[in-house]
């Protein structure tokens, strides 16, 4: 007795360590998993309500019910043991027992099944009134909303549309919960009814000296255990079923297919040549590639109408060229497209003549740096918001800060406590907030530290101010020498700095030329130009 208390006391703790450690590793392998398929993704899933749907339950749940289903098999083989034993013991008072016993639970199992694919089906179903719910959590406790929060009175009306979304799940979960209270009684009466009557044919028995007493005493306690075990492991085949319901849910997930092919497809070796001499040293000009679209019609998935139709556009090597054009024109689009965060729906964006496609995607993308128009603001250093640009090779701390330099940001940076150390945005202790304009700089450094033949710029002084933009444009010719240089922009002091501008409406080209062309030409560039010029010199009177 002695020697088997101790070894079932080191057996529990032993067990509890693998179980934490068990849980621990799976669910770190389970959020790698579901981190990996996040990054590879195609930006077309980011999209889709329905990707966003499944990346939640993945999540949410990723955390415990793979750990749960593990411990619920362990627990299933364990009562299944012991049942076993209980099943012999009943065996001599008649075979038939067993099989009462097997019976007695079937109800049960039907209502814990029952449960569990309701429950999935619900979950399934709700997720997006959760996501919605968790999206209004989000607004309320995050810093980048509080001030509109406050400024518009918004707080209240989040609050209570959030309260609104809970009630109502609560209110399907409670209904669900009461259905399975209900059915549960309903199967636990059935399995009594079973037990009442192996009871009273035991006593039966007991009565016409069959059995003895002692023998009744240990029937009853074999026959209730194992209605105890059978709940218990009809339990655990519930959870079971539960839990690998949500594995499908998550490998659903996981088995999203890209439609973007980047390894497979890479038949041509232009881009690595490119990306090779540079890394061999400066970036050999004869290299620096042109960029061309060649019919390209584009629709965004999901969407009705077509951004881009049979749209043709030549970006030249070496070249400084401006797109500008009123909003929603697709000129962002163009810079998706030349990245590959999109492919066209017909026609070809061409690299030196060669389809994209036929390129390696991590190539392709190692040899365009580019400047979003929402760049990411990274709560880290800003060494590493600017190293963040090439993080394939190991950046000397002269070269991130001649990239601030060449952005403009070197000044703002020398006016933060800890220079290139300091940490930038609020979500960490001691970090320094900046301006949106000096964010915007900090982004363009990164994208000028990557030495890349293309350089994609969209809206680079869209929150600078005149006198920083008029410094920025004169350092850009500078650091744009020699590459292909794309440029959204909506400013035309910004645009003059092109070698050609063209003009963008609705998805076409309108116009092309130089600044002094397109002012001459009195299209669609001139009116506009007139306007603004008109309107500065209107405000310098005012100002005046
Ligand atoms: P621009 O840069 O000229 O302002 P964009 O290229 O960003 O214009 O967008 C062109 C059009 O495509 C707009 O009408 C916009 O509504 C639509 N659009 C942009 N991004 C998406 C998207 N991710 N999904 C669906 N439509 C989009």
């Amino acid at each position: 007795m002695a020697g088997v208390l101790i070894v079932s006391e080191l057996l529990r703790a032993a067990v509890n360590w693998v179980r934490d450690v068990q849980s621990e590793l799976l669910r770190d392998y389970i959020s790698f998993l579901i981190h990996q398929k996040s990054i590879d993704a195609d930006l077309a899933f980011y999209e889709s309500a329905d990707f966003y749907d499944h990346l939640h339950r993945a999540r949410d749940e990723a955390g415990y019910r793979p750990v749960a289903l593990l411990e619920n098999l362990g627990s299933l083989l364990q009562n299944g043991i012991t049942l076993l034993a209980m099943g012999a013991v009943l065996v001599p008072f008649g075979l038939w027992l067993p099989a009462a016993l097997l019976l007695s639970t079937l109800p049960a199992l039907y209502v814990v099944l029952r449960d569990a694919l309701r429950r999935h089906e619900w979950r399934v179903r709700s997720t997006p009134h959760e996501r919605r719910a968790w999206y209004y959590d989000w607004l309320m406790t995050t810093g980048q909303t509080a001030a509109e929060l406050r400024l518009f009175g918004l707080g209240n009306l989040f609050r209570d549309s959030y309260q609104k979304l809970r009630r109502r799940l609560r209110t399907e979960q409670i209904e669900l919960a009461r259905r399975r209270g209900l059915a549960e009684l309903g199967a636990a009466a059935a399995g009594l009814a079973v037990t009442g009557g192996s009871m009273a044919w035991m006593i039966w028995r007991a009565l016409g000296g069959g059995v003895t007493l002692g023998d009744l005493a240990l029937f009853y306690q074999a026959f209730n255990q194992g209605q105890r075990l059978m709940r218990s492991l009809l339990d655990q085949v519930g959870q079971i079923y539960y839990n690998s319901l949500f594995l499908g849910n998550l490998f659903e997930f996981l088995d999203l297919q890209s439609r973007i092919e980047g390894r497979a497809a890479s038949r041509v070796s232009v881009c690595p040549r490119t990306v090779k001499e540079r890394e061999g040293g400066r970036t050999d000009i004869s290299l620096i590639p042109e960029v061309r679209f060649e019919g390209v019609s584009f629709r965004y998935p999901g969407a009705n109408v077509p951004v881009l139709r049979d749209f043709d556009l030549v970006v030249p090597a070496r070249r400084i060229t401006a797109v500008v054009g009123p909003n929603g024109s697709g000129k962002s689009t163009l810079i998706k497209l030349i990245c590959r965060l999109y492919d066209p729906d017909a026609g070809s964006v061409r690299w030196e003549g060669v389809d994209l496609r036929q390129l390696d995607l991590d190539v392709l993308r190692r040899s365009i740096t580019v400047l979003f128009q929402q760049p990411v603001r990274y709560n880290d250093t800003v060494h590493d918001n600017i190293g963040f640009g090439d993080v394939g090779r190991i950046v000397l701390s002269d070269e991130i800060r001649a990239a601030a330099r060449a952005a403009g940001a070197d000044g703002p940076v020398a006016r933060l406590p800890g220079g290139y150390e300091t940490l930038l945005g609020k979500s960490f202790r001691s970090g320094a907030e900046l301006s949106v304009g000096e964010w915007q700089r900090i982004a363009l450094a990164r994208a000028f530290l990557r030495q890349a033949p293309i350089l994609l710029l969209d809206e680079p002084t869209s929150s600078m101010d005149s006198w920083a933009e008029a410094d920025w444009l004169e350092r850009l010719r500078v650091h744009a020498e020699g590459r292909t240089v794309l440029i959204i922009t909506h400013r035309f002091t910004t645009a003059m700095q092109a070698d050609t501008i063209h003009v963008m409406a609705e998805g076409r080209i309108r116009e092309s030329g130089s600044h002094a062309e397109l002012v001459a030409r009195g299209g669609l560039y001139a009116d506009s130009w007139h306007r603004q010029t008109a309107r500065d010199s209107s405000w310098a009177t005012v100002g005046d």
